[in-house]
């Protein structure tokens, strides 16, 4: 359900502007008051829409000029017949986003996050009548459905700081109300985990924070301030609301499996290993493992075949050529102590000798040409 309840802005009823405009909060709770004041017939509203607008004008005077506040302590006020008016100013536009304003009414800096209810009358005794009563509990379920917030966590003032208030009686109608509410709204929003949820489910869905990379602090089942930023993270990140609620967007996004590598298969295939290791800061020396484990004559092999061909431009060298590469030949030669003379770069006699000497050696055929094995049985060497 959307937001239901028809309440009289603070505007329509007359309010005096605020001294100062009320933070926005995340609500987690609906506080019930009851005023104090007296019972019909002498209730200061009367019953009528006129003595509601006039009751929330000298509420509004007493907490501001009484207790100097900014405005009105409470973010709404549902009268003996059951007028809904807007008290704190903004408190109606912020609900229908999800959100409140911070108000004054819980005696409690937590509590003021959430929206206050003042229910006109004592009702310590005194039984609620039915108007009034269905416009709380309208009331309750438009903002549980707009917030998110379960009906378990309707509470009393006196859940929040040392008081009477709501009174007796309407504190024994909690469970009652709440089941009301249940009734009226989505079963959906139970299902939605705020700041405050707590149990298996938070649990989980630290859990899963955790594994996508955001860090809600100890998986401990309790949605405190870490697992709300964690949360507004994650939205960010996924281009959800940012409103550090989980609903279903937020839970399907999270559920989402990330597409892992393949696993290598039990036996290998080189070309898995390459495709599996590449990238991958062991690549190297998965690799270069895998060679140690290549008997040289099938590298030697493998070179030949696969390597050097397209790339050695220069091959074959042989007797006349000059060339930088010749300079080089003559330096492997003399670093397998064989001695084609000074490496000048100069293929002559002596460079041809020791080439054939080096071919022999290696079992290749010694015709003193460097072709493509000599050049690679040299450079592996
Ligand atoms: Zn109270």
């Amino acid at each position: 359900m959307s937001f239901t309840a028809s309440v009289i802005t603070a505007k329509d009823w007359g309010a005096k502007p605020p001294k100062q405009w009320s933070e926005i909060t995340r609500p987690q709770y609906i506080i019930i008051h009851h005023t104090a004041t007296p019972n019909p017939p002498n209730d200061a509203s009367k019953g009528t829409l006129t003595g509601a607008k006039e009751f929330a004008k000298s509420v509004q005077k007493a907490h501001m000029d009484g207790f100097g506040w900014v405005d009105s302590g409470h973010n709404f006020l549902n009268t003996t017949t059951g007028f809904l008016l807007e008290g704190r100013q903004g408190s109606l536009a912020a609900i229908v986003q999800g959100r409140s304003v911070r108000s004054a009414h819980a005696g409690n800096t937590k509590g003021n996050e959430s929206p206050g209810i003042e229910n006109e009358g004592t009702f310590t005794t005194y039984q609620m009548k039915v108007l009034q009563w269905n416009s709380l509990v309208e009331l309750c379920a438009s903002i549980c459905s707009s917030c998110k917030i379960s009906p378990d966590n309707i509470r009393g003032h006196r859940d929040f700081s040392p008081t009477q208030c709501p009174g007796d009686w309407l504190y024994s109608q909690l469970p009652r109300l709440r089941n009301e509410v249940r009734q009226r709204i989505d079963a959906s929003v139970e299902d939605y985990l705020r700041e405050g949820s707590t149990g298996t489910k938070v649990k989980e869905l630290q859990q899963l924070l955790k594994a996508k990379g955001f860090n809600p602090g100890p998986i401990d089942g309790i949605f405190g301030s870490g697992t709300v930023q964690a949360v507004v993270s994650f939205q960010k990140f996924n281009g959800l609301k940012a409103d550090g609620v989980v609903g279903p967007a937020t839970w399907q996004a999270l559920s989402v499996v990330p597409v892992l590598p393949e696993s290598p298969p039990a036996t290998l295939s080189l070309i898995d290993t390459y495709k599996y290791y590449r990238g991958l800061p062991h690549q190297d020396q998965a690799i270069a493992w895998l060679q140690g484990q290549v008997s040289k004559q099938v590298l030697e092999e493998f070179s030949q075949k696969w390597r050097d061909t397209p790339s050695q431009p220069f091959l074959p060298l042989q007797l006349g050529a000059v060339s930088p590469e010749v300079k080089q030949l003559q330096q492997r030669l003399q670093q397998q102590g064989l001695n084609p003379g000074v490496a000048d770069g100069i293929f002559g006699a002596g460079t041809q000798a020791a080439v054939i000497a080096f071919q022999k050696a290696k079992g290749i055929s010694a015709d003193g040409i460097v072709g493509e094995k000599t050049w690679t049985t040299l450079n592996l060497s």
